[in-house]
């Protein structure tokens, strides 16, 4: 079976995708690249009198409903909005998939207009236009959207979560930190047969919001930091809440530790800096961290256990999901907190069968995606 990596999706778009003749229009290649990701189907919208151009893209409705966030960024073009609509999709239905929650994957992508002159008509435009598709997709916060943004939505259409009554800051950065968190619980039990984190040496790459949250849950457990980060207020505030070393952005990858947390940037796990690595374990944040598909295979292949991101940084996404589901925070917690079992499980059909932990994953995302 052909195994899709989401952390390798954007590489096909421009070197795996299938053959892309040259007459193809940037259409066409989007909606191969869409055939080539298994698309459901993507939706756009125009409205002249607010200057809304939006896309929605549902991957996979297999599981449920379609969730993920609405960005309302700038694009220099429509087809890197919905390229970057397409990419984020996939990804979420990965997502969606190996945490076990009863939604698709779906994005949608509000293009920023140079001036938004009346925000609330605006996104009561949008929120037209996620009721059209009737519960095919659930809106929520991202990129440059806010909870506030989302009660405006709201008033048109009820298939739309992270309202401010809904509990949400807006932030699902602690969300996500206490999930990567779990599954560095996860990996230290596996690799270094270890219940306790205290002396454990975790260097973490990008101290921002994630980072933070999760540098806060090692410190309480008496692990031992080190960071980076290229925003000096990030990196103070690390050194004296929790005791951090720091060392500059490049050594991140030299640091001698027992794992590397990747929690700023993607595709940093190339071939150049997994033979770099001195850790046992990489767990972090970052959204596709494996530069291509096979760097899950070198990180194997080099003994370094690999937590594979789209599972281990669903913690806001599970959230969400939960909440709207009209479960409680408890059950939220509960369900982030599962990433340490779903990852254990991963660690040992990948020893089992001499495999990748990226590949592991994948194959159980995509069954469960059929
Ligand atoms: P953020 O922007 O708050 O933090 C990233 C930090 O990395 C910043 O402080 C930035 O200065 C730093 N940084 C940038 N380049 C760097 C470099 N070369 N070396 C070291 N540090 C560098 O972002 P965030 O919300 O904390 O998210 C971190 C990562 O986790 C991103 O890749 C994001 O896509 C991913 N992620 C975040 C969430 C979430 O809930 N926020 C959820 C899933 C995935």
């Amino acid at each position: 079976m052909e195994v899709l990596n989401p952390a390798s999706a954007g590489v096909a778009m421009s070197k795996d995708a299938p053959t892309k003749p040259q007459h193809h229009t940037g259409f066409d290649r989007l909606c191969r690249y869409a055939e080539f990701l298994n698309f459901g189907d993507f939706h756009m919208k125009f409205d002249h009198a607010t200057g809304l151009r939006a896309i929605i893209a549902i991957h996979n409705l297999k599981r449920g409903p379609a969730i993920g966030g609405c960005r309302l960024i700038h694009y220099p073009s429509t087809d890197e909005a919905l390229e970057d609509a397409l990419r984020l999709a996939y990804m979420m239905s990965f997502k969606s998939a190996i945490n076990n929650l009863a939604h698709g994957g779906a994005k949608a992508v509000l293009m920023m207009p140079k001036v938004i002159h009346n925000r609330e008509a605006y996104l009561e435009a949008f929120g037209r236009f996620v009721n059209e598709l009737g519960g095919r997709y659930i809106t929520a916060v991202d990129s440059g959207t806010s909870p506030e943004d989302m009660d405006i939505i709201a008033r048109q259409t009820k298939f739309v979560t992270c309202t401010t009554g809904s509990g949400n800051s807006g932030d699902p950065s602690p969300q996500t930190a206490f999930g990567v968190f779990r599954a560095i619980e996860a990996a230290v039990k596996f690799k270094l047969n270890r219940d306790s984190l205290n002396g454990v040496r975790v260097a973490i790459q990008g101290v921002g919001h994630v980072g933070y949250y999760l540098a806060k849950h090692l410190h309480a457990c008496g692990a031992q930091l080190t960071v980076c980060d290229m925003n000096q207020r990030s990196l103070e505030r690390v050194v004296q809440e929790f005791g951090a070393k720091v060392c500059e952005p490049e050594a991140i990858y030299d640091v001698d530790a027992d794992i590397f947390a990747p929690c700023a940037l993607g595709a940093v796990l190339n071939i150049e800096t997994i033979k770099r690595l001195k850790v046992s374990i990489v767990a972090g944040s970052a959204n596709n961290q494996l530069a291509h598909h096979q760097h899950g295979v070198a990180l194997h292949e080099r003994g370094i256990l690999y937590a594979p991101d789209f599972l281990i940084n669903a913690g806001g996404l599970i959230h969400v999901a939960v909440i709207y589901d009209h479960a409680s925070e408890k059950k939220a917690h509960e369900q982030i907190s599962h990433i340490y079992y779903t990852l254990t499980t991963i660690f040992e059909k990948a020893q089992q069968e001499n495999r990748a932990t990226s590949d592991i994953a994948e194959m159980m995302a995509l069954e469960r995606l059929k």
